[in-house]
């Protein structure tokens, strides 16, 4: 069996433990891990995996300075743990996929004196905290210092900055390469898969079996399951009700925008923290894959399939690069946009509807509804989407299965894909870089597929395609174009051009 749709619905015959709903971060963690205590696993996604939040995040693994800042102003031991928490989670993140994440350096501009106190005190905290599993010491810079090894930084005021280090990831394929690894461990994997209902027990009103649709043949499935898992991020609400509609909401959205610049406008591989903006957020400026990343915004909004940005996020997003980067960029120079929803918690059920969402404390929950045994894990951030995963089916194996805790096995499981095929000599330079950093090891059996180039210049080639629907479940351009390659994230303008080279090769 492969990663390959055909081979997913021939597995539908099988019997399955647990039904996970969902395909992004939350849902694919939990596969992998449930897949790994032995149990046999059934994941559906009703749209592409990682189609949601899980592909429009700001690709950092990290332990959130701010959080760190809110956690030591408000004495607050809770979110100090979960500043904890993910910080020591950033090693693992990036060893066990080592070409997809990688440590990531972030200056942060001080402009008093007071500030760079301030900054290097929290960094180092930021640092000790995080204790065995730091990826590298912060360090205080002079203005100087600053404007030899950071010519970007717009330097006028500037009187020093810190330079501190978490991790960069490429979410979209990250949550991919999990979902692959639980499936060649033996989980059956469907994206296009859509939930519709549940049919629970006529006593009990336990959830029996699960009832959904393949979006791509319109078939129906029926599946007996003994527990199902609500992974569907800012969708939570919607699947508990289906399971209980007396259930009341718990999840409150939040939009976060990002703009995308042609690299020319943020030199070198370290990033910028804006640490405050005038209305208390923090924003990056991040070198991205041969791009820029500005964001984010955080701001309540309505649950959406496909936010899409605001001119006024975009004008707010460069006004803010244009204070603090030395070349000034406009509006046209704009060449991608994207907005993700934050799946947030509400901690207190009614009280909370009215919250301001940058203070909503970015921390999951499991919840078992007592009446149909749906767990729901909620909240969270990618970062940390492998604690949530082990703490799901603890929960789900004491409450649900009524089994003792198996041993979570996920820590140290590589997502580094077994090499078959090497590249062979002699490949364009761009090819190798372009083919190593999406595919890691399997780029040799990636070019098996076809070294022809979809356009001179680029280094996307017509044999992913195949490979992309073959071995990646690819179904859509979108597919491709926003998750597979991510490009179409990084350069509309571009993303079209390599639509218009094959546009029979998907549907649209
Ligand atoms: C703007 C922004 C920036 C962020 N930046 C970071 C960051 O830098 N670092 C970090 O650690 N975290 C970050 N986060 C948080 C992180 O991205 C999210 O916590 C995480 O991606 C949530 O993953 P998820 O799987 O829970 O949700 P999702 O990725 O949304 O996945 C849920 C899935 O469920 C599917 N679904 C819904 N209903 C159904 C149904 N009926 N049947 C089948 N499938 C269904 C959806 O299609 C969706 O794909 C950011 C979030 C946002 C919005």
């Amino acid at each position: 069996m492969s990663f390959n749709r055909l081979d997913q619905l021939r597995k539908l015959n099988e019997s399955f433990d647990i039904c996970i709903i969902g395909g992004g971060a939350t849902g694919a963690g939990v596969a992998l891990d449930a897949t790994l205590r032995g149990y046999k696993v059934l994941l559906i996604e009703k749209g592409d995996f990682a189609s949601q939040t899980s592909s429009k995040s700001t690709k950092l693994v990290h332990g959130g300075v701010r959080y760190l800042e809110q956690a030591v102003r408000n004495l607050d031991w809770h979110q100090f743990k979960m500043v904890y928490k993910a910080l020591h989670e950033r090693k693992t993140l990036l060893q066990n996929a080592p070409h997809l994440a990688h440590p990531l350096g972030l200056l942060t501009p001080c402009y008093t004196r007071w500030e760079r106190w301030y900054y290097r005190i929290g960094m180092w905290l930021y640092d000790k905290i995080s204790g065995s599993t730091n990826l590298k010491s912060s360090r205080g810079l002079s203005k100087k210092e600053i404007q030899t090894e950071f010519p970007s930084i717009e330097s006028h005021h500037l009187r020093g900055g810190v330079l501190y280090y978490d991790g960069q990831l490429n979410d979209a394929r990250y949550a991919l390469a999990i979902l692959k690894e639980a499936e060649r461990l033996g989980a059956c994997v469907l994206n296009y898969a859509r939930l519709d209902s549940f049919e629970l027990g006529p006593k009990s009103l336990k959830i029996k079996k699960v009832l959904f649709t393949d979006l791509r043949s319109e078939a129906s499935y029926t599946i007996p399951v003994k527990a199902v898992v609500n992974a569907t991020g800012p969708f939570t609400d919607s699947v508990r009700v289906l399971a209980n509609p007396r259930l009341k909401p718990r999840m409150k959205v939040s939009r976060g925008a990002h703009i995308v610049l042609p690299t020319e406008f943020w030199q070198g591989d370290t990033a910028l923290l804006i640490p405050k903006t005038d209305d208390g957020r923090v924003i990056f400026v991040i070198p991205w894959r041969g791009s820029v990343l500005v964001g984010t915004t955080d701001d309540p909004d309505t649950l959406s399939e496909n936010p899409v940005i605001l001119e006024a996020e975009k004008e707010y997003l460069i006004t803010y690069f244009n204070r603090y980067s030395a070349k000034k960029a406009s509006l046209t120079d704009i060449s991608a946009t994207f907005v993700g929803q934050r799946p947030l918690l509400q901690v207190q059920l009614d009280s909370a509807m009215n919250t301001d969402t940058k203070s909503l404390v970015r921390d999951h929950e499991v919840e078992v509804d007592g009446r149909s045994k749906l767990v729901s894990i909620m909240g969270g951030k990618w970062t940390t989407y492998r604690v949530m995963a082990s703490d799901t089916l603890d929960v789900l194996e004491k409450e649900v299965l009524h089994v003792s805790a198996s041993p979570c096995l996920t820590k140290d499981h590589s997502l580094i894909p077994l090499a078959s095929v090497e590249l062979p000599l002699g490949v364009a330079e761009d090819i190798v870089a372009h083919l190593e950093e999406l595919y890691g090891p399997a780029a040799g059996e990636v070019y098996a597929f076809g070294s022809e180039r979809l356009l001179p210049s680029e280094p996307y080639l017509s044999g992913e395609l195949i490979y992309l629907k073959q071995h990646e479940m690819a179904e859509t351009w979108d597919d491709v174009l926003a998750r597979r390659w991510g490009v179409s994230l990084r350069d509309e303008v571009l993303a079209e051009k390599l639509r218009a080279t094959k546009k029979e090769a998907f549907a649209s």
